[in-house]
């Protein structure tokens, strides 16, 4: 079976996109834990943060830096937000392709 983000990004899946560049597209999770509860994505497969490598330090940081910037185009910033990688299966991964959840309009909770 096709990776579930691939196909989004491929658009061959629907969802609610708020950002998309060469590198990324963010869309709304189809779960929402928050108020607002974005996905960050990479275009580019990578399972998960394990298989990454130096090679994807600045699609890593890309990553984070849209972050920071949808949490201010979401109106977010300003009170505060989590940004979080669940990694394989301890880390509570259940879609095996790297995405980066940005959590905010409303306390978050959690372990961390
Ligand atoms: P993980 O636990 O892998 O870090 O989180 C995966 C997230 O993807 C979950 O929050 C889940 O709600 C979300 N998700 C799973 N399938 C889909 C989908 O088809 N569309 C969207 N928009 N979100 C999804
Ligand atoms: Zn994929």
């Amino acid at each position: 079976m096709e990776c579930i983000f691939c196909s989004i990004a491929a658009k061959k899946l629907p969802a609610t996109m708020v950002f998309e560049d060469e590198a990324l597209i963010a869309f709304q999770d189809i779960h929402p834990k928050a108020a607002v509860h974005l996905l960050i994505v990479p275009k580019v497969h990578r399972s998960s943060l394990a298989e990454t490598t130096l090679e994807d330090t600045e699609l890593l940081g890309q990553m984070l830096t849209r972050a920071r910037e949808l949490a201010e185009k979401q109106g977010i910033a300003e009170r505060g937000y989590k940004v979080v990688i669940n990694t394989g299966k301890d880390g509570g991964q259940i879609i095996p392709h790297l995405h980066l959840h940005l959590l905010g309009g409303e306390p978050i909770h959690g372990a961390v």
